[in-house]
């Protein structure tokens, strides 16, 4: 089959992208290893960056019952020192579930063709084609490619890119919870090289989620012996450890992650959301820069198929506006990832942001971007 454009990976990246290009009359086709609706290790904070647009593109996601999020809570290791601050621009909390799940189905209806349970093995372009094979074995074609296909994948070793090669040390963990918190704040407690987000979700359930050096895996030998012995020392996690209803008999969890720096475009194929660049998710940022770039991408690809714009015109422009847009979070975000990232280093900075509000709001707005424009 031949498609205008062939998105590998159906995450919200991938699942946006589709969208905006079939609406604007381009032929579309989503290649997603997996089957909908299915869980995803992410924090499930949303910014309120990206509700207008969701909503542009006839998505309503207030129908999903999301909670709305607009304040922010930190604690030291200990949890003797806790942050409280505004968020300024604020987010919702909805599960990867149920969210991917809605834009799904909603593209089918608009005509978005999609393979699932079905993984791409190899994208090679010539002569201003890009040829897609399959594990379970189709050949199919396009024009142009995205690459929406997440942190980590096969395709980073196929596209040879440096970062899949540098072992990392981080593993993440994740699960769905029903916890006595307020559903109007997102907590993130800290705790030795780690921290924890806990934040409402749809049906009166809280998404737990946490990032940590896997060396306490390996000392503490299961997840729940490093749950009570590295977590549980800060005294709000140990809290919900303790009290807090637990969904799942077992949690979902990924290694291997990698904050590298990756390139927008590898081997003319655009390069969209965690494929682009991981932002740490302590900023609670990888969704709405996966969305927003996704309508950055999918502008430039229709501006080429009108003929505005050449390939390599199209390729730059993205590269640019990438950097443009995301650059700068990015840092920032792993800025603030060394700053929380040691047990005393994580009070000292407490301490002096509890005294200094300003400075907070200011570090809080580097990682976040302004609504997107329609
Ligand atoms: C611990 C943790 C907590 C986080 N918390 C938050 C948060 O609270 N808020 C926030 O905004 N962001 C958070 N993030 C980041 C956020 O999860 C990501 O930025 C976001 O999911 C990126 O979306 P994406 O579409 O790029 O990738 P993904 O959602 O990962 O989608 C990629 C898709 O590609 C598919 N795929 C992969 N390889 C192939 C292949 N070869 N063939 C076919 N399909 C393939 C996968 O199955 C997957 O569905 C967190 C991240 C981590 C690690």
């Amino acid at each position: 089959m031949n498609y205008d454009i062939i998105i590998t990976g159906g995450g919200l990246a991938g699942l946006c992208a589709a969208r905006q290009l079939k609406q604007s009359g381009l032929s579309v086709a989503v290649i997603e290893k997996k089957e909908y609706p299915f869980h995803k290790v992410c924090g499930e904070y949303i910014s309120y960056e990206v509700w207008d647009w969701l909503h542009h593109l006839g998505l309503n996601i207030q129908e999903l019952n999301p909670s709305n999020i607009q304040n922010l809570q930190i604690t030291s290791p200990s949890g003797k020192i806790k942050l409280s601050a505004p968020l300024d621009l604020g987010g919702f909390g909805i599960s990867r579930y149920t969210l991917d799940n809605f834009i799904y189905e909603q593209n089918l209806k608009v005509g978005v063709q999609f393979y699932l349970n079905t993984t791409v093995e190899n994208i090679y372009f010539e002569n201003n084609t890009f040829y897609i094979s399959t594990q379970q074995g189709q050949m199919l074609t396009a024009k142009y490619v995205i690459g929406s296909y997440g942190k980590r994948s096969n395709l980073d070793r196929i596209l040879n890119r440096p970062f899949f090669y540098k072992k990392t040390p981080y593993i993440a963990v994740k699960y769905h919870v029903k916890y006595d918190f307020d559903k109007n704040t997102i907590a993130l407690h800290n705790f030795d090289e780690g921290y924890c987000g806990i934040s409402a979700i749809e049906n009166n359930q809280h998404c737990l989620c946490y990032l940590t050096h896997k060396k306490h895996l390996k000392k503490h030998k299961s997840i729940p012996e490093m749950e009570k012995n590295v977590l549980c020392k800060n005294s709000f996690l140990k809290d919900i450890f303790t009290n807090a209803e637990f969904l799942w008999d077992t949690p979902e969890t990924i290694n291997e992650i990698s904050f590298s720096p990756k390139n927008p475009v590898e081997q003319h194929i655009f390069m969209v959301g965690d494929s682009a660049g991981l932002i740490t998710p302590l900023c609670g940022n990888g969704m709405s820069m996966a969305i927003h770039g996704a309508k950055i991408a999918s502008e430039i690809l229709i501006q080429a198929f009108e003929g505005r714009i050449s390939r390599k015109q199209a390729e730059l422009l993205y590269a640019k506006q990438w950097r443009k847009h995301f650059y700068s979070r990015i840092a920032w975000g792993k800025r603030l990832q060394h700053l929380f990232g040691n047990t005393t280093l994580t009070a000292f900075s407490l301490m002096t942001l509890k005294h200094s509000m300003p400075i907070t709001r200011w570090l809080i707005k580097q990682t976040h971007g302004s609504k997107i424009s329609l």
